[in-house]
């Protein structure tokens, strides 16, 4: 059976969300895509994100376009497509940024010397 959005909810872990997009991509016809393709995507989307900063900080916009979303919509699709990457790489995300939470948690952050 196929999951719906209603199968998922605040308390649904990384993994399950993982699960969740798979399933969707692959209902939706966007299983075929490559890694490769999957990261333009989410590139493209970091760039929707910054032209929705940009127009919720006040800089300048083009307001002849109307095709300016949500930050939280943009953060969104990120987020979508970097559980669609990790999916195509069979990365464990959780377990990834757990992995690298331990390695920055032993960093030393100076501040910038001038
Ligand atoms: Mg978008």
């Amino acid at each position: 059976m196929s999951k719906s959005v209603s199968e998922i909810n605040e308390k649904s872990s990384i993994s399950e969300l993982q699960k969740y997009v798979k399933e969707v991509n692959i209902k939706r016809g966007f299983s075929d895509e490559t890694p490769q393709e999957k990261m333009l995507l989410m590139v493209e989307e970091i760039g929707e994100l910054a032209k929705a900063s940009r127009k919720q900080s006040g800089i300048k916009i083009d307001s002849s376009k109307n095709n300016f979303s949500k930050i939280e919509h943009e953060m969104a699709d990120i987020l979508s497509y970097l559980l669609d990457l990790a999916n195509k790489l069979n990365i464990d995300l959780f377990t990834a940024f757990r992995e690298k939470e331990v390695e920055n948690s032993k960093r030393v952050w100076d501040s910038a010397k001038r």
